[in-house]
């Protein structure tokens, strides 16, 4: 079960993380074995941490800690309100943790230098701290619960501030320190986010990696399911800013959630759950407020969701390119020449469509542009036409049943539609049209299939 930042944000949050543990642990008494539990840091303090770090950089020091002692006494105030007979102590473990990086810190500043080494280990005391104050909580509540040390267990290379897993090592120190804690029945507490390299040196698997720990763990640990509590109900078929009142997606395949995050459905990054949808793990989004709700449920293969398509997605101000070249025409590594441009000037291309004579483009990154076309003009007439959208409408079901197609077709009526695109793999149909005509056609598209 891993709790995000808004979820362990102050007592209250810790209060319902707590009423959803205890839950799960009666609900399951016959298994008699203990959820593990994974937290981020308490709401917007990595991000404090990293202004931090950016005042050690320009030799702020007095700044810096000022700035710490603000953070450390929202971590006592949050320890104190939500302890009781673990408070001495917890209270004495989260106070030393900011003297040791304080004076980290101090030293930092000194030397204006965060070198990513030292940058993960300021960062890492967040979940540190964070997984403490859950753990002594959870205790207090009655909740049987240890705190285990995420550095000795998630063992990553040292690729400081984007460390990658070793799964085989992480496999082995989580049978060996986490499992007997699940066997006894009780709870383990660890900070998501966090490892250490084989010489353990502190490190980060980046921002926002406490999902993929969640992931790492629950893959280890071969456990039945991975629940990821947040503070939305889960994904939604439509981006409720451009669709009043979307539904909520119950399951979904692995491949469709991909498809999503890239365009934006934010709640969770399809490739930190990778380990888990490897072992076949289902990982579960949940929100954290309304625990009583059915959250979506992400497998390898999705649902059994019964026709129809999984979500529609949007991705707003893109600009077209359109290529020709008649001299090129049939000619041989002419697509290679044309991507080469691009990746000459590192801009990434979404949509791809092409004819006989012609290749057309989608980037959002215009920064470049100008470079861009003067390149392609060497060996072919490119315009761009600015202000486009991408719509992604996606579903496993597009595989099966060809009629899909067509009634997106449709719904989208008298909308000009600048590109379509439906890869081999029909998961998805990618449609680009004028920015302007996204709400109107987001709304037909959703009113047609949910
Ligand atoms: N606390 C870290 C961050 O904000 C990791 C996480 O929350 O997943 O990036
Ligand atoms: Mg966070």
């Amino acid at each position: 079960m891993k709790f995000g930042g808004t979820s362990v944000a102050d007592p209250e949050a810790i209060d319902r993380l707590i009423g959803i543990v205890r839950r799960h642990i009666e609900a399951n008494l016959k298994a008699a074995t203990a959820p593990v539990v994974v937290v981020s840091a308490l709401a917007g303090v990595t991000d404090s941490l990293v202004a931090i770090a950016q005042l050690a950089e320009e030799g702020a020091g007095d700044r810096a800690a000022a700035e710490l002692k603000a953070l450390l006494e929202r971590h006592v105030v949050v320890a104190t309100a939500i302890t009781t007979e673990s408070r001495a102590r917890v209270l004495a473990d989260v106070r030393q943790e900011f003297e040791e990086l304080a004076g980290l810190v101090h030293a930092l500043a000194v030397l204006r230098e965060v070198s990513p080494r030292s940058r993960d280990a300021m960062l890492a005391s967040g979940e540190l701290v964070s997984s403490r104050i859950v753990a002594a909580a959870l205790a207090d509540h009655s909740i049987p619960s240890a705190w285990v040390d995420a550095r000795t267990v998630l063992v990553t290379d040292a690729e400081h501030t984007g460390a990658a897993p070793d799964m085989d090592e992480t496999g082995e120190r989580a049978r060996e320190r986490l499992a007997p804690v699940v066997a006894q029945g009780k709870v383990a507490v660890l900070g998501g986010f966090i490892g250490a390299t084989a010489n353990g040196i502190t490190s980060t698997l980046g921002r926002g990696g406490s999902d993929y720990s969640a992931a790492i763990f629950g893959a280890c640990l071969d456990a039945d399911e991975i629940q990821i509590w947040t503070d939305v109900d889960g994904m939604l078929t439509a981006d409720p800013r451009i669709v009043p009142q979307p539904r909520l997606v119950r399951q979904l395949s692995f491949a469709e959630a991909s498809e999503l995050a890239y365009f934006g459905a934010k709640v969770l990054h399809p490739s930190t759950i990778l380990p888990a949808v490897a072992k076949n793990i289902p990982v579960r989004i949940l929100n954290s407020r309304r625990p009583e709700n059915p959250g979506t449920r992400i497998t390898a293969d999705g649902g059994p969701e019964a026709g129809g398509l999984t979500a529609i997605a949007c991705k707003r101000d893109v600009t077209v390119i359109d290529i020709t070249s008649t001299r090129m025409l049939m000619a041989h590594g002419f697509l290679r020449r044309l991507f080469e441009v691009f990746e000459r000037f590192k801009t990434a291309v979404d949509v791809v469509t092409t004819s006989e004579v012609s290749v057309s483009v989608t980037v959002d990154d215009t920064r470049r542009l100008d470079g861009i076309l003067d390149n392609l003009h060497n060996f072919a007439e490119a315009s761009c036409e600015p202000e486009m959208a991408i719509i992604c409408a996606v579903g496993e079901n597009l595989r099966a049943d060809p009629t899909l197609f067509g009634r997106a077709v449709t719904a989208l009526e008298r909308i000009p539609l600048r590109l379509v695109s439906q890869a081999a793999s029909r998961r998805n149909i990618t449609f680009v049209l004028r920015d302007s005509d996204v709400p109107h056609a987001m709304m037909r598209l959703h009113e047609t299939f949910f």
